[in-house]
């Protein structure tokens, strides 16, 4: 008889945003005549920057010669990629990462999700809340936690991010071993300073554990004080590892590539305690289980690193961070507290109330849709996530429309 994995059955009902579409749809089929304003899942709308696109064109009309074809790359990605992002995303910017430690893959949602595989099924892990439900997911699948219990499951170490603590979470008052860390952060828009980040660098080293810092935002950062990379910190390449995308830097959500940096020096540790480095782990896991993204579209990645390419994204990046401003203005001066929208393009908002019964609302009297809080863990009840990933026109159409119901 084939069995289930049973952690499979611990998971809560449904993922956050299937809950939404369900909504949404029921709202559509009363309504077939409104025009629904999506600024709830982060997925961006504006076309790739045209530097991706020749690089696209030009790589597909290779794989249709013999002599210029490409089959299976190497799993870890082309060296001209991996190249061009440890000199662009890193070196130019003063941080040590070498091409050998990036891995080019198609989405940190896959490798945020996966990385956790290659520890112990006993490690401690500890998760911000609210939280991008993913890391919480994957450790629940792979058995690293109990039932749930009240929208949390036992065995995860929660960090609480609220009002009180600015949505920046306390170090873990207990031991933990494996920590979650996203900055801008999904869903909240908080950023952290080099002095924040220090302090959870100087735990990790001091506990042995190791951080899993995303990163997909980053782009967002303006503020030239903040940065942009864990490895900005010192000591961070001996205990953190960084999930990077395309996605949301360049509108490749639906083109998909992305990439982890795993440092040399990060060590985990065998039972006995040897040291066994991270990088040797996560090579020996990407290269058996992952077979490289495809040519033409590691040449389009490429492309976003070329003089062109740098003033498209840009630009991109400017337009949904203008998109933000008008949210989160328009919110604050209807009269609620916003976080997040300057150095990031999603926007929290004190819902004064019930975080589904809020998007409800906006749903039902503007035709909005905005994600409610309380799907991104416990300390999210009470908000709602607002994303600027749309276009100018909509969002204006969007905040006019919630500035009627509201009023
Ligand atoms: N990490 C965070 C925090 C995200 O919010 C998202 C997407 O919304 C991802 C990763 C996924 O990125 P990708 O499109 O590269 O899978």
């Amino acid at each position: 008889m084939i069995k289930i994995n049973e952690n499979f059955n611990k998971l809560q009902s449904s993922y956050l945003f299937s809950d939404i579409a369900k909504r949404v749809g029921a709202f559509q089929t009363a309504n077939p005549e409104k025009n629904i304003i999506r600024l709830g899942i982060g997925d961006v709308t504006r076309a790739l920057p045209d530097a991706c696109i020749q690089a696209l064109h030009t790589a597909v009309d290779e794989m249709a010669v013999d002599a210029s074809f490409h089959g299976y790359g190497p799993e870890q990605g082309y060296d001209f990629l991996r190249e061009a992002i440890a000199k662009n995303d890193f070196q130019d910017r003063g941080c040590n990462v070498e091409a050998d430690e990036v891995f080019v893959s198609d989405g940190a949602k896959c490798d945020s999700g996966n990385f956790q595989e290659i520890f112990a099924s006993d490690v401690t892990v500890a998760v911000p809340d609210p939280v991008y439900p993913v890391y919480v997911d994957t450790n629940v699948m792979a058995g690293r936690t109990g039932e749930a219990s009240d929208g949390r499951y036992n065995g995860l170490v929660y960090l609480d991010a609220n009002k009180e603590n600015g949505f920046l979470p306390a170090l873990p008052s207990e031991p933990v071993d494996l920590i979650y860390l996203c900055f801008p952060n999904n869903p909240t828009g908080v950023t952290a300073t080099k002095e924040q980040l220090k302090a959870w660098v100087d735990y990790a080293k001091a506990n042995k554990a190791l951080i899993l810092f995303d990163a997909a935002y980053e782009a967002f950062v303006q503020d030239e004080n903040l940065p942009r990379s864990i490895y900005e910190i010192e000591g961070a390449r001996e205990v953190a590892v960084e999930f990077r995308s395309f996605s949301k830097t360049a509108g490749f959500t639906g083109t998909r590539c992305a990439y982890t940096v795993v440092p040399k020096e990060c060590m985990a540790y065998t039972a006995d305690g040897e040291a066994v480095a991270v990088h040797a782990l996560w090579n020996r896991r990407h290269t058996t289980k992952f077979n490289s993204v495809s040519y033409p579209i590691q040449r389009a990645a490429e492309a976003v690193y070329s003089d062109a390419g740098k003033a498209q994204v840009k630009e991109l990046v400017e337009y949904y961070l203008k998109n933000a401003s008008y949210i989160k203005n328009k919110m604050e001066s209807l009269g609620y507290e916003c976080i997040g929208g300057e150095n990031s393009p999603y926007i929290w908002i004190d819902a004064k109330g019930d975080s589904w019964e809020f998007f409800d609302a906006l749903l039902n009297k503007a035709g909005v849709v905005c994600t409610p809080g309380a799907g991104f863990g416990k300390c999210g009840e009470g908000y709602i996530r607002i994303s600027a990933f749309n276009s100018y026109e909509n969002v204006v159409e969007a905040m006019d429309r919630i500035e009627s119901a509201l009023k």
